[in-house]
Formats: structure tokens, sequence, C-alpha cells
């Protein structure tokens, strides 16, 4: 499914936190949204999935107009920190959540929970609660959850922040994984963490001061950044 955010304008209050901002994420593509802390990435982000509704602009799936849709009617998966799993709920429960919410018959319920745990090698972990979890374990399940409604496009913010070196290894070769197991998934992936762009990305836009300065194949940003702005980003790696 194609993205697209037409001049999306987002306001808090006085603060523009995301400025004229046009893109289109084609289906099959991943595009980083890289920036410093304070850009606009999160907010680009959150006006796709409909959890802030932009003060002008329009956001497209499809070429259809989802602006005034709720968030559970775009089809959407989103892994944000602020969406953390239900923590009463056992890891099958949690990722069967969307699911029954949609009321898909009990066998497909259960056939679709194991594939996802398959997915994301967590099956050994299915009945266990969220507390019982390392973080990295905790965000397979987040991502899991959010594949299990079989969604067009996943939107992920700063999946892998907080998580160790190790498991940040781990979790980015799943995700690649995941790139070539369902080839149609579009995904938005935020992050101010150049490396994982790099890893994941075929186009990376680089966000400033609540604006989408560049915009480039992940390969052509690297050898020719097309400001100095980039440039001088790419070059403090972190
Ligand atoms: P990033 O994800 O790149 O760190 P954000 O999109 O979270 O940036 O924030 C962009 C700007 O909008 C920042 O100045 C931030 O303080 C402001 N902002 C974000 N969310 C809110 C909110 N709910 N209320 C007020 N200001 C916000
Ligand atoms: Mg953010």
């Amino acid at each position: 499914m194609t993205v697209q955010l037409d001049d999306v304008t987002v306001h808090f209050g006085r603060t523009c936190a995301l400025e004229s901002c046009t893109l289109t994420v084609a289906a099959g593509e991943t595009v980083a949204l890289l920036g410093p802390s304070g850009s606009g990435k999160s907010t680009a982000l959150k006006a796709v999935a409909g959890f802030v509704r932009p003060s002008s602009g329009r956001i497209r799936l499809d070429g259809q107009d989802v602006t005034e849709l709720p968030p559970a009617k775009r089809g959407i998966g989103v892994v944000v920190q602020q969406y953390a799993l239900f923590p009463h709920l056992r890891v099958e429960d949690n990722v069967a959540f969307g699911l029954r919410a949609a009321r898909r018959p009990k066998g497909e319920v259960t056939r679709r929970v194991a594939e996802m745990l398959g997915l994301v090698g967590m099956t050994s972990y299915a009945r266990r609660f969220p507390r019982e979890l390392s973080g990295g374990q905790q965000q397979r399940v987040a991502i899991a959850r959010a594949l299990a409604i079989r969604p067009k496009v996943l939107l992920l913010d700063e999946p892998l922040a907080a998580l160790d070196a190790q498991l940040r290894a781990d979790l980015l070769i799943e995700l690649q994984n995941l790139r070539r197991e369902v080839p149609t998934l579009a995904i938005i992936y935020v992050t101010h963490d150049q490396s994982e762009a790099l890893a994941l990305a075929d186009r990376i836009a680089v966000m400033r001061d609540a604006r989408l300065i560049d915009l480039a194949p992940t390969t052509t940003l690297y050898q020719t950044p097309p400001s100095a702005f980039t440039a001088s980003f790419l070059g403090n790696a972190n």
C-alpha cells in the first residue's frame, strides 16, 4: 500500500511540530525518517497513524484520503513506545488483540498468533506476561502484535531505542527478514540512529526543525549528501 503525506502541517498549540511535509512511500518500500531529537519525526509518524490531526494537508493510503479516519480504521500496524504491550495480557493475548477486536474466527486467531510469534522468535514465550520479558523481547512481541492484523503499512518509532547493542543487532536482522517475508509492506522507520537507517531503508528522509529537508536513496544520501546539514549529521555518528 502506498502511503502519502501531502503538505502536512501539525501544530501543538503555538509549536509547529511538522511543517508542510510531503512524502510518498511505495508498497514494499522502507523509508527512514532520520534526524535529531525534536525535529518532527514522531509527529510525522503519528499523523500517518492518525494519533494527531494535521492542521492542514492530507494523509492518503493508496490514493484514498484517510485524514479524517480514526487510527483503528486505517489498517496500519504501529510500534511506538507509548503504545506498549498490555501488561495484564499474556504474550499470546497481546498478539491476538487486534484479531479478536476484528472478530476473526478462533482457529484463524490461534494460527495467526503462532505464525507471528514464530516470525519474531518468541514461540516459547507465548504464555508469559510482558513483565516477565526483557525489553528486547517485549519489543519483538510489539512487532508481532502490529503485524498480526496483516497491515499493509508498518510504522516503527525508534523501535530499538533503549535496547542493548546485541538485541539491536538481532532485531535489525529480524526486521530485514520481515521485509523479505512480507515484500509488499510499506514501512516508515523513525530513528535518530543512522546505522539503523542504513541497515533497513531504501530511502532516507532527513528532518530538521519540523521540516523534511532532504530525501534520497540511502546510498545516494551517504555518498553525496544533498545538504551541508545532512553531511554534518551523518558525519557525527552517534
Ligand atoms: P522527534 O520525534 O523528531 O524527536 P517530535 O515529533 O516528537 O520530534 O517533536 C517535534 C516538536 O513538537 C518538538 O518541538 C516537540 O517538543 C513538539 N511536540 C511533540 N509532541 C508534542 C505535544 N504532544 N505537545 C506539545 N508539543 C509537542
Ligand atoms: Mg520521536
